[in-house]
């Protein structure tokens, strides 16, 4: 990355226009943008990296995944029952005896 100075011109995306738009750069840290401020519609918010906020959707269809998960879950454990005593037992030998000291 160049040098990079207050005022500089770089691309982010906008909440409020909710696209990728010009923004000017108004703080810096770390030689990276901090705050810019939208040339379109003249918000300050902090750097986004150009990456947009998740959207309702998209947060919903989490939830909705999170749930299939819960009902897929129970049914798993279910036919893994006899699994878990085996690893255990194949586990437990495993003690390592360390090299002589
Ligand atoms: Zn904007």
């Amino acid at each position: 990355m160049g040098e990079l100075r207050l005022g500089d011109v770089i691309d982010d995306y906008c909440v409020k226009c909710r696209r990728i738009t010009n923004h000017s750069v108004v703080s810096i840290l770390n030689e990276q943008p901090a705050k810019v401020r939208c040339r379109s519609c003249y918000s300050d918010h902090d750097y986004r990296h150009e990456i947009p906020p998740p959207s309702r959707k998209e947060l919903k269809k989490a939830e909705l995944f999170k749930e299939v998960l819960a009902s897929v879950n129970p049914a798993a454990s279910g036919t893994a029952e006899v699994a878990p005593e085996s690893s255990a037992a194949d586990v437990k030998p495993k003690k390592r005896v360390g090299k002589k000291v």
